[in-house]
């Protein structure tokens, strides 16, 4: 294969509208303070900052989860050979679990697992600390760092009342760039949270052993159907098409549907089911261009699908995800709801007719392209 640059991924990614901005180009080419691409505008895919300087190493390319050159080298890592036959990717186990630290439970998405584990990471010395997402504004998440309980919790959830904040932000996405984040803090040992794109990155930056991938000590797989973008009318007009204040929301969980949890007015909680296809207009384009749902390169994955309220779902992957499952399932950290088999199959095909939704979703979509 010719070498390929920062150009060959303008020309095959962002021109053809399939660029997920994961950034993880932008992390490895930035680790060594090159300089040469980034983020200029946060909303868009990456440009050349300095395009003289491009060493035209091909690397930015070789990891971008939207060319697949490393598919198989990491379907055999991560051992499981064919995608479509196996959507769920290669799993060791499916639990449904929750926080037994009340204030990781109290504020935490679904069952307040992810953060919980983080901080058993943090507290044991495994980990120097996270790169985690925090809400800034309603419908915005920003890359962060946490090492400690305080601001674990302080970064969960769902903060939307912050309404003052909507007369200055013109643009909104639930999406977050973690990955160039991992950059500032080149000199710790880090857990990540992240999306299937963003974690596909990472692995594949593992897999070719550059730089900042070495940093990661373990990767935490969110479940991701899509991802979500306003523009600030297209706020006006959710509210407006599904009458939620955003003022009101108390908590999103995303399940078979997206559920808006809002406040008590008084006379009980008021939850409003939205399904995804009503969201059409607000979902990141280049979600449609993505067939991972469940993270299958990650160690652990996390959802809301196919648990109770207040429960997350949770698949281990990896030897290194199950045995850190284990040993915070020992020392009492989380608790598991008591499945038989018949409910874990039921649960696993609910995730699986979910994910060939997406590959579907792809499939057609790339047609159309
Ligand atoms: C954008 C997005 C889409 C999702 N889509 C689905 C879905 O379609 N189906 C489904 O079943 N589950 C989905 N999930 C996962 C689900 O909402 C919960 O995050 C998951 O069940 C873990 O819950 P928890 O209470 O254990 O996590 P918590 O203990 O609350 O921890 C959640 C962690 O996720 C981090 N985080 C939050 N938002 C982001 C983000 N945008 N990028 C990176 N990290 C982030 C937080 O900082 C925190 O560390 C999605 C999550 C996100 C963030
Ligand atoms: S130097 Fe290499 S990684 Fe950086 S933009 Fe050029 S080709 Fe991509
Ligand atoms: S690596 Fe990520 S940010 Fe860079 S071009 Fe590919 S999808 Fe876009
Ligand atoms: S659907 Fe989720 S994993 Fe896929 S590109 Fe969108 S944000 Fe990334």
């Amino acid at each position: 294969m010719d070498t390929k640059s920062f150009q060959d991924l303008i020309k095959e990614v962002h021109d053809r509208g399939i660029c997920q901005e994961c950034g993880g180009c932008v992390s490895f080419c930035s680790s060594a303070d090159y300089n040469i691409i980034g983020f200029i505008d946060q909303y868009s895919p990456p440009e050349y900052i300095n395009k003289d300087k491009c060493l035209e190493c091909g690397i930015c390319y070789y990891i971008c989860p939207q060319t697949h050159i490393l598919d198989e080298s990491l379907n055999n890592t991560y051992k499981f050979s064919e995608f479509s036959s196996m959507p769920v990717g290669h799993y060791e186990e499916i639990y449904s679990c929750q926080a037994t630290d009340e204030e990781f439970l109290e504020y935490g998405t679904d069952g307040g697992v992810v953060n919980s584990i983080i901080n058993y990471l943090i507290e044991k010395k495994m980990v120097d600390g996270a790169i985690v997402s925090r809400t800034d504004a309603p419908f915005s998440r920003e890359a962060t760092f946490a090492d400690n309980k305080p601001d674990l919790i302080r970064y969960s959830g769902t903060k939307l009342d912050i309404s003052s904040q909507l007369d200055e932000i013109q643009k909104f996405s639930t999406y977050t760039h973690s990955i160039p984040e991992l950059n500032h803090y080149k000199f710790k040992k880090l857990a990540v949270v992240g999306t299937p794109c963003q974690l596909y990155t990472i692995r594949c930056m593992q897999d070719l052993g550059v730089t900042p991938s070495e940093n990661v000590e373990i990767c935490l797989g969110l479940f991701c159907y899509e991802n979500f973008f306003f523009e600030k009318s297209q706020i006006e007009k959710f509210v407006k098409d599904f009458n939620i204040k955003l003022s009101d929301i108390k908590k999103i969980n995303i399940k078979e549907d997206v559920i808006f949890k809002l406040i008590d007015d008084g006379i009980g909680e008021k939850i409003i089911h939205i399904p995804f296809n009503h969201l059409k207009n607000y979902m990141r384009p280049a979600c449609n261009a993505c067939n991972d749902f469940t993270n299958v390169y990650a160690d652990i994955s996390f959802g809301g699908l196919g648990s109770a309220d207040k429960y997350t779902t949770v698949i281990t992957r990896t030897e290194k995800g199950k045995k850190l499952f284990s040993q915070v399932l020992d020392a009492g950290i989380i608790k598991c709801a008591d499945l038989d088999s018949s409910k874990k199959k039921t649960m696993i095909e609910l995730i699986s007719q979910f994910s060939q939704s997406k590959i579907k979703r792809k499939e057609e979509f790339m047609k159309n392209l």
